[in-house]
């Protein structure tokens, strides 16, 4: 780990905190020189060193179709070499809309940004403008973006970030949102009956992919958008993790509910900074120059990204990509339980498709705290036992993995032998 030590010694002196920056970046075995990652192929990572990892973190989640996909780089070379223009419209613009539009049909109008944070932003602001009200309600747990200081504070992050301290928003504001546990719809209807008239919308993940794979209970999105609706306020579904990664589509079509409004992100830029937000034409109609939402943005549809985004949907309209997902994410369901319990140790697993979650017990993490020096890091004896052999995890008691369509049965294997 040489080299990377010498990096993050450099990156301590520039560079301040956040989830992809060095003080939080994957430390390795038992803590330690977070690593510098140099080269991504397909399923795999090679650090600054030539140490080489099979990736399940896919970058917090984007990276569908495998690092550096031949189809998406010669899409992105293609729009860089052509001259990128900024601040016109493009056809890859308009194609790209039309790509998402057929394959989410509550989408009737769309508009690209530049990340998951500012789509998610900008269908409040539309809300806000569409009904003339202020409040959000959102569920306990769901993550949205780093960005508008109210969800911070009202508890987007899994960890301190639910405090209005920890976000640097004063109360005041932190209560333009209110919380409600996910798949709770009568806490909703709690909620709305106190706030009634100030709820502009009801935010939720429909399927929570930011403290596992959460799927929601039979009828609860259902009633949310019932009780949403008959409040006057509108229904956003934030699929920036959720959008193309369970099928070729969003999670509304898998749950059978549409939304008035959904922002995406992650997976439909194919790895290039991209966000996306749209809905029902008379709601998205709020944009500028139409209605009184503004919407701006220097680099929004840049054409890279646009290239980047139709190649990736071209290859997940492959046959049997989201086949091939369910398949490997079965194998290492069932290789990890297996294993687990060959150890003793508990944990369950929640999965969709290619996307998994790990989930340790308290007693399970404090077992391991107390049996290992860890560097004050919260790994499981689990996370050992992967991390021994380079495999790319980050410290927590929960862990998603999110598999690609360039990982094969043999990275399974090596995983579970590891
Ligand atoms: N919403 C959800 C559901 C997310 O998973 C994320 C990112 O993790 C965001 C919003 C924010 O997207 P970005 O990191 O692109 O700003």
């Amino acid at each position: 780990r040489e080299t990377s030590e010498k990096l993050y010694q450099e990156a301590e002196e520039h560079i301040v905190g956040g989830v992809n920056s060095p003080s939080r970046a994957f430390k390795g075995v038992g803590g330690g020189t977070p690593v510098f990652m140099e080269k991504g192929q397909g399923a795999y990572f090679w650090d600054v060193d030539g140490n080489k990892y099979i990736d399940y973190l896919g970058a917090y989640g984007p990276i569908i179709t495998g690092h550096a996909h031949p189809h998406i780089t010669d899409a992105i070379t293609n729009a860089a070499q052509n001259g990128v223009l900024y601040g016109t419209p493009t056809k890859l613009e308009n194609k790209f809309a039309k790509m998402l539009k057929d394959a989410i049909p509550s989408l009737e109008k769309v508009r690209f940004v530049n990340s998951g944070t500012e789509a998610v932003m900008t269908t409040i602001r539309v809300a806000r403008a569409y009904t003339n009200r202020t409040k959000v309600i959102k569920f306990a747990g769901c993550y949205h973006g780093h960005s508008d200081p109210v969800l911070v504070a009202a508890g987007s992050g899994p960890s301190t970030l639910g405090t209005p301290d920890s976000a640097g928003v004063p109360s005041s504001i932190a209560k333009e949102v209110i919380t409600v546990p996910f798949n709770d719809a009568s806490a909703l209807d709690e909620a709305l009956d106190q706030y009634g008239d100030d709820i502009a919308a009801v935010l939720v993940e429909p399927i929570v992919g930011n403290f596992g794979i959460v799927e929601p209970k039979p009828g609860f999105l259902e009633k949310v958008k019932e009780l949403t609706h008959q409040n006057g306020s509108l229904l956003i579904f934030d699929e920036v993790i959720t959008a193309f990664r369970f099928h070729y589509g969003s999670a509304q079509e898998l749950t059978g509910i549409t939304a008035d409004m959904t922002a995406m992100g992650k997976i439909i830029g194919g790895g290039l900074p991209i966000g996306a937000y749209g809905g029902l034409v008379d709601i998205m109609e709020q944009v500028a120059p139409l209605g009184p939402a503004y919407q701006a943005g220097t680099m929004s549809g840049n054409p890279a990204s646009m290239a980047a985004g139709i190649a990736c949907l071209e290859v997940l309209k492959e046959d049997g990509v989201y086949e091939k997902l369910n398949h490997l994410g079965e194998k290492l369901e069932h290789g990890m339980l297996k294993l687990a319990e060959k150890h003793g140790i508990s944990v369950s697993i929640n999965r969709l498709k290619g996307a998994l979650t790990l989930y340790f017990t308290d007693e399970e993490i404090t077992n391991y705290e107390q049996a290992e020096n860890t560097d004050g890091e919260m790994f499981a004896r689990f996370f050992k036992l992967m991390l021994d052999q380079g495999i790319n995890l980050a410290p927590s008691k929960y862990e998603a993995w999110f598999l690609t369509i360039a990982h094969t049965d043999e990275d399974i294997d090596k995983t579970l032998e590891a």
